[in-house]
């Protein structure tokens, strides 16, 4: 998976934005603000910066999050109650 540490060797401006950031890194953890690197998010259309240990458990738990379980909900009930709406028509 690549992640910026190459940009930053490379490119003077990356490295500017990250000069606070340890060397060897190229991010601050979103979740714990350890130094980790900045790579696309593996589920979602986004980029961010883990820490490893934290992109390890965004590897390990795939696209299953709380929006797309409440979404499921959502849906489940919506098609009681038009059942339920249908039910009493007849
Ligand atoms: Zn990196
Ligand atoms: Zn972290």
């Amino acid at each position: 998976m690549p992640c910026y540490c190459q940009e930053r060797l490379n490119n003077p401006k990356v490295a500017e934005l990250m000069k606070d950031i340890p060397e060897g890194f190229c991010g601050l953890c979103d979740i714990c603000d350890r130094p980790g690197h900045t790579r696309a998010h593996p589920n979602l259309p986004t980029s961010g910066a883990w820490c490893d240990e934290h992109w390890k458990e965004l590897l390990a738990r795939p696209s299953i999050t709380i929006d797309s379980i409440l979404k499921t909900i959502i849906i489940a009930i919506s098609f009681v109650m038009i059942a339920l709406a249908i039910y009493r028509l007849i």
